[in-house]
Parts: structure tokens; C-alpha cells; sequence
């Protein structure tokens, strides 16, 4: 799952997950465990997050690697924010060779005066890194995550300068991605600037046609109203 910074790629790649029973892996929120437990990781990551910039490629391929090899992964996963460049494509792609597995690539695309206005006012969940938007954290009882009941933090790099670094980062080295993946033909882009479900839907659309995984959308709220009924009548 690509798109920049507050494009809303984790929300959608964590709904997606749940819709295909695929573990949602992203390594931003890996790494931000790691910073935070202060593990050798998080040592090593620390400077290169807290500016903006992408960690170097070897700590981000072996934390993916590693990941890949549980059980959980046996028959699919949601990547997010992995690959961001055309070494750890190259990397993605051996492991690939190896398991005999097939890739599809979606990319949430929004303009960036959008992504700044959203992400300065982008409040995040410390413990399953939901978002929410600063209109809606005050709906959600106090500021707190509707799941986890936990105080929403907003993400230090999430502030002004780092902001415009990230993305400045997003579009110089992620954009050969996007471009290595759509020369292969397994790129698709979504118009991210509609609401949560608009593009869910549409996701689940691109999945149904491009390949023979059936989707079960599991939260009411993104089955409208038919989906609802169905729940009831059950
Ligand atoms: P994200 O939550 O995806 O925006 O990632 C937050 C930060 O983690 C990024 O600004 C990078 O510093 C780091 N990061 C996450 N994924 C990668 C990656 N694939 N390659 C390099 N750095 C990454």
C-alpha cells in the first residue's frame, strides 16, 4: 500500500487486512515500537525518523523479512510503507522469488496542500496506531481511541519542518517505486481525497477484479446499510 504522508494508507491497509484475514504489517509502526521500547533498533532509527528521513534500507529489510517468515503470513499480508525504495523493491522481490508469491500494488494519491492540512491535524492512537482527524478526536469520548480508551497522542513527526521533509522524501524516493511497480503492471491508483469508505470501496473493487481473493467486509459501518440489515436480520 503506497501513498505519502496522511494520505490515509494505514487506515485503509488495516481495514484491508481485516477484510482478507491478512496481518497488516507497517514498518513506520514497527519502528515507532522500537524507538519507543528503546530496543538497538529504535537506537539505530532514532536520528533518521526524528528528521523525516528513510531509515537506512538493511534495518528496514530485515525487520520485513523477519516479519514475513510467521505463520501469520502463510497466506498473505498487507504491506505499508514498505518498499519506499528501489533497493528494498529489489529485496521485496527476492523474497518473493523464493516463496512463489504475487504482489499487487495500490497507491492512495492526494495533493499535497491536503496532506498538510491533515496530518498537523492528525491525532494518533499510541497503542494501535489508529488516527483520527483533529474534528473528530474531540467525538471520540475525550480524546481518547474509540477502541483502546487511550489518550491520543499527536506523532512528533507530525510536526511543521518534518512534515514537509517526509513528504519531500515520499516524492523523490518513493515515486521510482510507483513507477517500477507500474512498468510491471501491478500498480493501481485511488483518488484519496474522498472519505474512508468511498475509498475502501473502491479498494475492494480493485482486489475483486485483479485477483480471486474475496473479501469479507467485517465492519458494519463500511457495508452501509444492506450490510447492516444483513447483520440485523441474522
Ligand atoms: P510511516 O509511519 O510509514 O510514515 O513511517 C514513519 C517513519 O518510519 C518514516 O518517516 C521513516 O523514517 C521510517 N520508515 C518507515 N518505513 C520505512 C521504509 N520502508 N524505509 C525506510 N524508512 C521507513
Amino acid at each position: 500500500m503506497f501513498g505519502p504522508p496522511g494520505a490515509g494508507k494505514g487506515t485503509q491497509a488495516r481495514l484491508l487486512g481485516e477484510a482478507l484475514g491478512y496481518p497488516h504489517i507497517s514498518t513506520g509502526d514497527i519502528l515507532r515500537g522500537a524507538l519507543k521500547d528503546q530496543t538497538e533498533l529504535g537506537k539505530k532509527a532514532k536520528t533518521f525518523m526524528e528528521s523525516g528521513d528513510l531509515v537506512p534500507d538493511d534495518l528496514v529489510d530485515a525487520i520485513v523479512s523477519d516479519r514475513l517468515k510467521r505463520e501469520d503470513c502463510s497466506q498473505g499480508f498487507i504491506l505499508d510503507g514498505y518498499p519506499r525504495t528501489i533497493p528494498q523493491a529489489d529485496f521485496l522481490e527476492s523474497l518473493f522469488a523464493k516463496e512463489g508469491a504475487r504482489l499487487l500494488t495500490l497507491g492512495i494519491k492526494v495533493e499535497n496542500s491536503i496532506l498538510l492540512k491533515r496530518l498537523s491535524s492528525r491525532w494518533t492512537c499510541p497503542r494501535c496506531s489508529r488516527t483520527y482527524s483533529e474534528n473528530l478526536a474531540p467525538g471520540t469520548v475525550n480524546g481518547l481511541c474509540s477502541r483502546c480508551g487511550v489518550p491520543l497522542v499527536q506523532r512528533e513527526d507530525d510536526a511543521g519542518e518534518v512534515i514537509a521533509e517526509r513528504l519531500l522524501v515520499y516524492h523523490n524516493t518513493t515515486r521510482p517505486v510507483i513507477r517500477y511497480y507500474r512498468e510491471r503492471g501491478l500498480y493501481v491508483e485511488i483518488d484519496g481525497d474522498r472519505s474512508v469508505k468511498e475509498i475502501f470501496d473502491n479498494i475492494i473493487d480493485i482486489v475483486r477484479e485483479r485477483t480471486d481473493l474475496q473479501p469479507q467486509l467485517r465492519s458494519p459501518a463500511l457495508q452501509g446499510p444492506a450490510g447492516l440489515r444483513r447483520r440485523i436480520a441474522h
